[in-house]
């Protein structure tokens, strides 16, 4: 499988009827972005800077955050990269940082809540990406946003430190955008205030779905209990993708759904073209979109979500259809 999915590499991923799909890697390792080579990807949708921190056993420094972003970006080469900013706290747990116990981690005291009430440590993150962009582009996620209020701050304190580059003569990032990570459900109640203010969106459907159905991600008792494909949570994704397409910004979906077959088919047919996964699963993705006929599987599930459908589970749909290519 491996070699005929090495074969695939240099086919761009379009479906037979000519959509054009953008596979991105998911990554947190300086040590996996080499395989951008093997697999084709177009770029890195998510990299996630607290693996980092959850490595060391103190606070990176300065520089070594710095070196980090750097040698990403020197092994991204011309692809895109999106930094994540420190999303610690939940499931990631980086045990110098955590000062008090809490009943509900994945709720808590995390991510850029952490990183708005620590501003220091933000700022020093921050300033390391400016400086590592030095002359190249930069993308900066935001993680865990809540209201469209603490995106603004955080872009905020990004502006600050951008300036202060500028003014003690740094060379500065060629390009900056700014983007919000949608995975606390009441996001989605303001998408209309919080689209205006990003340059490009991500879904994280690990959240989302964990906070959708109130189920921890991390508790294999619940965690697969809820299909996160099903009509009420493909709904919700679908409410994003629909906003983000009215206020013309680029969306990517980064959560782990985008990387599994059947999954990725009920995103692309609710008009997710960008997805970000583990390196693995950028073969079997982009073999599936080269055997796809995207138009008929749109209209199916458009009737599946309808209100006046015969409620046919949306994965017993699709996976008809995979079963069928295999
Ligand atoms: C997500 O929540 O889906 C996501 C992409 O981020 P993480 O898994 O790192 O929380
Ligand atoms: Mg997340």
């Amino acid at each position: 499988r491996r070699a005929h999915y090495a074969a695939l590499k240099d086919r761009p991923p379009i479906t037979r009827d000519g959509v054009e799909i953008t596979l991105l890697h998911n990554s947190g390792l300086v040590a996996d972005l080499p395989m951008l080579e093997d697999t084709g990807a177009a770029g890195v949708g998510l990299f996630r800077t607290e693996l980092q921190f959850m490595i060391a056993s103190r606070l990176p420094r300065l520089q070594e955050q710095v070196d980090l972003y750097s040698e990403a970006m020197r092994l991204a080469g011309d692809r895109p990269i999106v930094f994540r900013l420190l999303d610690i706290g939940g499931d990631k747990v980086v045990p110098y940082l955590r000062s008090m116990a809490e009943e509900n981690p994945a709720m808590g005291y995390r991510s850029i809540r952490l990183g708005l009430d620590r501003p220091g440590l933000l700022r020093t993150q921050v300033r390391a990406l400016l400086l590592a962009a030095r002359g190249r582009p930069l993308k900066i996620l935001v993680p865990m946003v809540t209201e469209t209020f603490e995106f603004q701050q955080t872009k905020l304190v990004i502006r600050r430190e951008l300036e202060r580059l500028k003014r003690s003569g740094e060379p500065l990032p060629v390009q900056l955008e700014l983007g919000a990570m949608v995975e606390v459900p009441s996001l989605l109640f303001e998408l209309d205030q919080l689209l205006p203010e990003a340059d490009f969106v991500s879904i994280g459907s690990n959240d989302l779905v964990q906070f959708l159905t109130a189920a921890d991600r991390a508790n294999p008792r619940v965690s697969t209990s809820y299909d996160p494909i099903a009509l009420p949570r493909l709904r919700a994704i679908k409410l994003v993708v629909d906003a983000a397409r009215r206020y013309n910004v680029p969306i990517t979906m980064c959560g782990e759904l985008a990387g599994r077959p059947i999954e990725a088919l009920a995103l692309m047919s609710i008009g997710m073209t960008r997805l970000s996964m583990g390196p693995a699963s950028i073969g079997p993705i982009k073999e599936l979109i080269l055997n796809l006929d995207l138009e008929p599987i749109k209209r199916s599930v458009a009737a599946a979500m309808s209100d006046g459908s015969e409620g046919v589970p949306i994965r017993h749909l699709l996976k008809d259809w995979v079963d069928r290519q295999n």
